[in-house]
């Protein structure tokens, strides 16, 4: 009898996943591996996209290259999981399961920001930076925010990266001297586990002339008036706004009854559910890391190998730790990286300072999973 793994959502969790239990179980899987999409992107080339260096067509990896024994990719929308049965129905039809894991990520949603779909721009979808791709480059005078809404929000590291990339894109262009930049964010400084790293990058904002507003977020927009209104009801005019929008699980996930106070509540050390053989990863829980690829690919790292013990009889995987490396575009074409451990003791973060062979690692970490994953 072949073990029946249905895998919900084909990001960072679910790809991971699929390619670990393919490796090791070949033929002897019957997985299903379940995306509305059909494609994948790194959350980092959103910001490629955003600044003009890379179309979206060119970002994208397509699943149908997914050619991997015992596993099975269908582009099918999921309309229903019932977790006690481990049944799961999608627009084409219904999958019962051994195992069912979840990794169907976040959504946003940017009615939760009044004034952000009228009057601002969000930067975490491909509507977003394609919209902003055409108005970034009309804008050169006046007052850029790039403002937080809302925790938790995916890859902490995101709107620093984008404050100082888009104050290159003004420089290239000429016009950075008629232009401020404002960066709001809910935390004391912009890396909370690391003090290092979070050091480096308000000297970087200090060197570019971007003003850091720690501590606060951006609660609206009014478009009328062109300002930002903060959670303490201060106001700030701004001419282009580039938001991180209130992050959600899926309709499809809160729908499920699985959800504890908005995610997916899991064990952290081996990612169950408390439903028996329903296993969640990644942005969907409330696991207790960042929302970001590399920390839903090592839960997904876990999971597999649970998974594999059961089938095959080996060793159970140490407790899931939550170790991760973040790397941040400072800018220039420079690369920084920060190690984070979070779920051995209280977080704790590496810095690496930027340098060329960490630009190549960032290449690299791209092209492995495009190989491993797709064949590519
Ligand atoms: C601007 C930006 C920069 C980022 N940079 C980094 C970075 O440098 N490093 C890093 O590690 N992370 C980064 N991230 C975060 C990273 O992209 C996410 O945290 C990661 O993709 C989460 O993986 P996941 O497997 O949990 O979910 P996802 O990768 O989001 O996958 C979930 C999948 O579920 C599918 N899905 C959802 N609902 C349904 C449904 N009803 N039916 C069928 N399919 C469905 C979706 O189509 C999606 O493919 C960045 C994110 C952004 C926005």
């Amino acid at each position: 009898m072949k073990l029946r793994v249905v895998v919900l959502g084909a990001g960072f969790g679910g790809l991971e996943l699929s390619t670990i239990l393919s490796e090791s179980m070949g033929e002897t899987l019957d997985l299903t591996l379940i995306d509305k999409s059909d494609s994948f992107a790194f959350g980092f080339s959103k910001l490629d996209v955003m600044f003009g260096r890379k179309p979206v067509e060119a970002v994208r990896l397509h699943y149908k290259n997914i050619l991997k024994p015992g596993v099975d990719f269908r582009q099918e929308t999921i309309t229903s999981i019932d977790p006690k049965s481990r049944r799961v129905t999608t627009g084409h039809g219904t999958y019962e399961a051994d195992i069912l894991v979840i990794a169907l990520g976040a959504d946003y949603d940017i009615s939760a920001t009044p004034g952000l779909a009228e009057g601002g721009n969000e930067f975490y979808s491909f509507a977003g930076v394609e919209q902003l791709s055409k108005l970034i480059p009309a804008f050169s005078k006046g007052h850029a925010i790039v403002g937080v809404t809302s925790t938790p929000f995916k890859c902490p590291p995101a709107p620093s990266e984008a404050a100082l990339l888009l104050h290159d894109h003004l420089i290239k262009r000429g016009v950075r001297g008629d232009c401020e930049i404002s960066l709001v964010i809910p935390f004391g400084i912009p890396i909370p586990p690391s003090p290092d790293t979070s050091k480096a990058l308000l000297k970087a904002f200090s060197e570019r002339g971007i003003k850091f507003i720690p501590n606060r977020r951006v609660s609206s927009l009014d478009p009328k008036r062109h300002v930002v209104i903060l959670d303490n009801d201060d106001e700030m005019p701004y001419e282009l706004f580039l938001g991180i929008p209130k992050h959600r699980v899926p309709d499809v996930v809160a729908a499920s009854g699985m959800t504890y106070q908005g995610w997916i509540p899991v064990n952290p050390d081996d990612l169950t559910t408390e439903f028996p053989g329903v296993y969640a990863v990644g942005d969907v829980t409330s696991v207790g890391t960042p929302k970001a690829g590399i920390f839903a690919e090592g839960a997904a790292r876990t999971v597999a190998a649970a998974i594999i013990a059961n089938a095959q009889g080996g060793e159970h995987p140490e407790p899931y730790k939550g170790i991760g490396s973040c790397y941040i575009e400072f800018g220039a074409e420079r690369v920084g990286r920060v190690d984070v451990v979070f779920l051995a003791g209280p977080p704790t973060g590496y810095y690496f300072e930027p340098s060329d062979e960490l630009v190549r690692e960032k290449q690299h970490f791209g092209s492995s999973r495009r190989a491993r994953w797709f064949g590519l």
